[in-house]
């Protein structure tokens, strides 16, 4: 191989002076590239203590996959020099061309990166890549590891804190949002006390003192651990958990009085479920009819959807005062409806309220989340289930996280 070529090499790999390419072999029936890579700088500095030391030795040889070379495996193959240091010892020095523990240059990771980006599916990414699931997966890690090193967290403003289920649906995540910058901060296991703690403490006690409010369903452990954590915050109950209590309430209105109906012989609301679900603007025309007719026959359901609509127009409301006193004509005529399921959620409500007015003043909510849950939806489907928590949290924070992924290969 001429001095050319070698340089050539060099060159393409990014390396310094320190690294000489000494061949490229080509092997055509094997479809492979090999370069071998030797280390010819003077004095090494110690991989811990970062002080100058001499060269020890070689740890034994080492191949790293590379980007292929029109279309043919391409493979680095080294020894790295291992440094000796007064005070730690004896130590491998790290390659420039790959992180750590990797069994693949960093070119090739930005590039496996960039493809499970691209298909946002691993197993399609993996088919592309010609590796297999858990390797990709190890790829994945490594580069959420590599951009929450690199994340610096200044300011956030609002946060929201919710759950999510995985694996076979028994087991839950919490999970932690970034409402402003639209991102997932962090995922813990389970939805208790202990999970929320967690969540804070991956954040600093000065950015949890920034925190204007945080958006959550009405879930006590979730609001005591919020109130500890970070004092001067407002907790905000997220107006689309009280939708869905008030819808659930709504169904369950229908299902009681249906079963009354029936044993009267009488089957005006069987197979209604569905029509009692729409907000009013989101009737299909074709159900208009049908439902205006419901509605004009005095049904406890139908008095339950319209407690449940009227709702919505608490969250309108121009500031504090206003809402307070629409809530209190609200409340008032849900607990004289003795509708049970209705009269509950609202005095859940009102046990929450001052949550529930925060919205008021900070506008925020968690649907930001629920379309991170779409997306986190689509990931666990993609996977058919996570058994493993740490699967699951690499793969959100990897597509929800908004990291830095891509390595930094300028430096060597
Ligand atoms: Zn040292």
């Amino acid at each position: 191989m001429n001095e050319l070529t070698t340089e050539h090499y060099r060159a393409l790999l990014g390396l310094d002076a320190n690294w000489k390419v000494t061949s490229v072999e080509f092997l055509p029936k094997q479809k492979v590239v090999d370069i071998h890579i030797r280390f010819c700088g003077s004095g090494l500095k110690c991989p811990q203590c970062k002080c100058d030391c001499t060269q020890a030795d070689l740890a034994p040889q080492r191949s790293w996959r590379h980007l292929d070379t029109m279309q043919v495996t391409t493979t680095i193959h080294a020894s790295l020099p291992r440094s000796k240091c007064e005070a730690c010892g004896v130590l491998t020095i790290a390659a420039p061309w790959a992180d750590k523990h990797s069994r693949f240059t960093l070119l090739f990771e930005c590039m496996a990166i960039e493809v499970v980006q691209a298909y946002s599916n691993v197993s399609a990414a993996a088919a592309l890549l010609g590796l297999n699931w858990k390797t990709v997966h190890s790829i994945m890690d490594r580069a959420v590891q590599r951009g929450l090193k690199l994340r610096e967290l200044e300011q956030i403003n609002h946060v929201g804190i919710d759950e999510n289920s995985f694996g076979k649906g028994q087991d839950y995540v919490s999970i932690m949002v970034d409402i402003d910058n639209k991102r997932v901060l962090e995922v813990q296991p389970g939805r208790t006390r202990e999970s929320v703690d967690n969540l804070w403490k991956t954040l600093s006690e000065t950015l949890r003192s920034s925190i204007k409010a945080v958006a959550m369903d009405m879930w006590q452990p979730f609001m005591e651990s919020t109130r500890v954590a970070c004092p001067n915050e407002k907790v905000v109950h997220d107006k689309f958990h009280v939708s869905k209590y008030l819808g659930e309430a709504v169904d369950q209105v229908r299902r009681q009085e249906n079963k009354q109906l029936l044993e009267a012989g009488d089957d005006t609301l069987k197979g209604t479920r569905q029509l009692w679900l729409y907000a009013l603007e989101n009737l299909p025309e074709d159900k208009s009819t049908e439902f205006l007719f419901l509605q004009k026959e005095d049904l406890k359901t139908g008095r339950a959807w319209s407690m449940k609509e009227n709702f919505r127009h608490f969250w309108e409301c121009c500031d504090i005062e206003e809402a307070k006193v629409y809530f209190q004509s609200w409340y008032t005529w849900t607990t004289r409806s003795q509708l049970a399921p209705i009269v509950k959620v609202a005095a859940m409500l009102k046990r929450h309220l001052e949550g529930v007015l925060a919205y008021i003043t900070h506008r925020i909510t968690n649907a930001m989340s629920e379309g991170f849950n779409s997306r986190i939806q689509s990931i666990k489907s993609a996977a058919r289930g996570f058994r493993n928590f740490e699967n699951y949290r690499t793969r959100i924070l990897f597509f929800c996280g908004r990291l830095e992924l891509i390595p930094n290969v300028s430096s060597h």
